[in-house]
């Protein structure tokens, strides 16, 4: 008997047959004698249609209130899943997140988790029930109702599983799990059987983004074993064949020498970039620049500072397209602080990085990344790199050359 958490997202939640499958399914798991604690979405399109009426009310919603209507969605799928369950005769109970202690700070549509009580979900487990609890919802220290920000739903499943030390947390959403690249833009693409979390993390930005990001940190940080699998499968079909269906995200490392070097190609496609000129290179620069960006809540990506001549120096930085005019702003209000002879910036960039644990113990992964765009011959404007990611600005004309191309010369179309 094991402990599992399963997560269902918004579209296997969608409409009242596919409740009734998510419990068929839910049933099928309890019934081979697993405890099983179910954390659903709520049904596709109702939180945009919450977060609409309170719109339609007020320009700005107060947060508070918005996360009191906000969170609603999440409640009537977990009641409208213990009745589907009850009908079929399993027995099932639903709690919203303040009723098992779900507490978070007071940042109200993007509270973080603290603490979860596992008190009251153990003693119904132990009770042999199926217990359902409210994604995306938790409860402040007031008792006022948060959310978790857009998506939140798998953190919610991934912080419960940590907290009642689930043997895994099954994410069920309507990818079959995780790819190498983003199959619209390569036919090729392959579905890996396992990532490591920091890969994933990573990858956060292929496809569809299959996973919250704060979800796949928090899997890290507590060792949660996650795998992201189809709910559009038969509910019916065998359980040890959906056991190791989609992708299983581990905190281990293969030490497998077999092992591919890159795991998957990311990019993001709508990436902008500004290099302020003849800044007086003395110390603070950074700091100067940035610093009013990022007060205007705008996130930087990459980052270059040239080599100085003559007492001035090049910044130049990254951010995301729908950024761009604003940074471009904050920077021109800055020009007498600042003292840069000029601003100049490109719209039309996209980050294409190649992601893989394996470079840590192989060498010559960034020549053949370079060597690879060389012959499609296509430009490098920025490189970054981490550990296991290594990032390369280019064009937004070409990014889609580039991933082809970069997923070929890694083999990643094989298995
Ligand atoms: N229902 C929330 C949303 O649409 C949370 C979730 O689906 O994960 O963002
Ligand atoms: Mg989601």
């Amino acid at each position: 008997m094991a402990l599992i958490v399963h997560k269902y997202g918004g579209t296997s939640m969608g409409s009242t047959d596919r409740i009734k499958n998510v419990a068929a399914r839910v049933a099928k798991w309890h019934d081979a004698g697993h405890q099983i604690v179910v954390v659903p979405s709520a049904m596709s399109g109702e939180t945009n249609r919450l977060i609409g009426l309170a719109k339609a009310i007020m320009d700005q919603p107060d947060p508070r209130e918005l996360d009191m209507i906000a969170s609603t969605g999440e409640q009537v799928s977990v009641g409208l899943l213990a009745m589907a369950l009850l009908a079929i005769g399993k027995d099932a109970v639903s709690y919203t997140g303040w009723q098992v202690g779900i507490r978070t700070d007071s940042s109200f549509t993007k509270a973080r988790i603290q603490s979860i009580d596992d008190s009251r979900v153990r003693s119904d487990l132990e009770a042999g029930k199926i217990v359902i609890i409210t994604g995306f919802q938790g409860v402040d220290e007031q008792g006022n109702i948060s959310t978790l920000g857009r998506g939140g739903s798998d953190t919610s499943a991934v912080a419960i599983a940590a907290a009642l030390k689930a043997d895994e947390c099954l994410i069920y959403t309507d990818v079959d799990g995780v790819y190498t690249t983003d199959p619209r833009v390569v036919d090729e693409a392959r579905r890996l059987e396992k990532i490591t979390f920091e890969e994933m993390l990573e990858l956060a930005s292929l496809g569809s983004k299959v996973l919250q990001t704060r979800s796949v940190e928090f899997a890290g940080n507590y060792q949660v074993p996650t795998r992201v699998l189809s709910s559009l499968t038969d509910p019916l079909m065998p359980l040890a064949e959906e056991a190791n269906s989609g992708t299983l995200i581990s905190f281990e490392e293969e030490t497998n020498m077999e092992q591919a070097v890159i795991s998957g190609i990311a990019f993001h496609r709508d990436e902008a970039k500004i290099t302020v000129l003849g800044v007086p290179d003395k110390p603070g620069v950074a700091f100067h620049i940035l610093g009013p960006v990022s007060d205007a809540n705008i996130e930087v990506d990459m980052i270059i500072q040239n080599q100085s001549v003559d007492g001035k120096t090049d910044f130049t930085f990254t951010v995301s397209r729908g950024d761009y005019q604003r940074a471009l702003a904050v920077l021109e209000s800055q020009k007498d602080v600042l003292g840069y002879t000029r601003v100049v910036g490109d719209a039309k960039v996209s980050k294409v990085s190649a992601v893989g644990v394996g470079m840590r113990s192989h060498v010559g992964v960034a020549s053949q990344m370079f060597r690879t765009l060389a012959d499609e011959n296509i430009n490098i404007m920025m490189i970054s790199t981490s550990e296991i990611k290594i990032s390369v600005l280019i064009d937004e004309k070409y990014m889609e050359l580039a991933v082809r191309a970069l997923h070929k010369a890694f083999d990643l179309e094989k298995a």
